[in-house]
């Protein structure tokens, strides 16, 4: 059991070093948290406190997004 826990926490680690951390911050409170779904201290919703600037995710998500808007300007198209 004891052995499980201490990879499992590794594997967290790990993943913490290659993954960038998000930190949220609750609008209610004004806590920061890792937790994306709500405020561990006071349940309130929580938004992402430092917008992904510098990561290569969001640089990706810019050319999904370009991506997405071609797909649409031809559909568009299609339907005129
Ligand atoms: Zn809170």
């Amino acid at each position: 059991m004891k052995n499980l826990r201490k990879k499992e926490r590794q594997e967290k680690l790990e993943l913490g070093n290659k993954m960038p951390k998000r930190i949220y911050k609750c609008i209610s409170c004004g806590r920061y948290t890792l937790r994306q779904d709500k405020c561990p201290v006071c349940g309130g919703i929580v938004r992402v406190a430092h917008p992904p600037r510098f990561s290569p995710v969001d640089k990706y998500g810019k050319y999904r997004r370009e991506m997405r808007q071609l797909i649409e300007k031809i559909e568009v198209k299609k339907d005129v």
